[in-house]
């Protein structure tokens, strides 16, 4: 197990009936709960529109919840505004379907801003990380497998390079959790994979729960421990992908659709 600066935090996640819906509009999550805690890649699956999103954004508190609790390794941040939320999330680390990199910014830069949370507002502005930041960053751009381009501008790289860049950034972040919303749908099959595989690999290295958005099915019961369906803002099913059959998944996609 690997404690990664974390001291005693426990990596869990504990969601109770979150609830949410858009100012405008009708309720989009109507009562989610599950916890996860430690090594397991829970996979999120559900139709477009479904909620997935929303879920996560509540989670790293981008968007407000409309009730329930939120518990990210042991705190409740439901009601945190401020430094203390800003402090809450850099303990939440993100990855996005279409990456989110500063393009202008080397790669080693971009991984280095995982870190941001963690220096004082001047020395972010500066751009100033202490030399055991840069040290990490290194070696985590190595375990990414992008020893060779941690110079080059994230604009200059691949897709599935930007996601490993991205991946290396919520890493350095040393998170409790990570959380990915669709990190493979603007990707090809086989960087899909290798995508999944290096998400996983992480979640078990550092002992951390991985969440993660997911539309494809097949991609989610090969990588995922545990997979949690939702269908219209409820949770259809929760259980190993060994578990998972036609009938659930017809609850979760309605009809055939999910066979296209
Ligand atoms: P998914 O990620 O499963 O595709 P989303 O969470 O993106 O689902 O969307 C769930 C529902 O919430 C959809 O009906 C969508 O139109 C609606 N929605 C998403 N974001 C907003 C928003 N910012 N304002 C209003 N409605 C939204
Ligand atoms: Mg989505």
């Amino acid at each position: 197990m690997n404690n990664a600066g974390n001291g005693a935090r426990p990596r869990s996640l504990s969601v109770e009936n979150l609830e949410k819906a858009y100012r405008s509009g009708k309720p989009v999550l109507k009562g989610i709960s599950f916890q996860v805690e430690g090594a397991i890649t829970l996979g999120i699956i559900g139709p477009s529109g479904s909620g997935k999103s929303t879920m996560l954004r509540c989670i790293n508190r981008l968007i407000e919840p409309t009730a329930g609790r939120i518990v990210v390794a042991g705190q409740d941040v439901a009601g945190l505004s401020g430094t203390a939320l800003r402090h809450a999330r850099r303990h939440i680390g993100m990855v996005f379907q279409e990456f989110n990199l500063v393009e202008r910014l080397s790669v080693i830069e971009n991984v280095l801003c995982g870190r941001l949370g963690y220096i004082s507002p001047f020395k972010a502005w500066l751009r100033k990380y202490p030399q055991e930041d840069i040290d990490k960053a290194f070696a985590l751009i190595d375990h990414v497998g992008l020893g060779d381009f941690y110079n080059q501008r994230a604009d200059s790289l691949s897709g599935g390079q930007r996601q490993r860049v991205g991946i290396a950034r919520a890493v350095m972040q040393e998170p409790d959790i990570i959380m990915a919303d669709e990190p493979t749908s603007s990707l090809d099959p086989k960087t899909s994979v290798e995508i999944m595989e290096l998400l996983r690999q992480f979640s078990r290295e550092r002992d951390i729960p991985m969440l993660v958005n997911i539309h494809d099915v097949e991609l989610a019961k090969r990588f995922c421990d545990r997979i949690i369906g939702i269908s219209q803002g409820v949770v259809v099913f929760d259980g190993p992908p060994g578990e998972l059959t036609t009938s659930d998944l017809k609850a979760i996609y309605g009809g055939e659709d999910w066979l296209a």
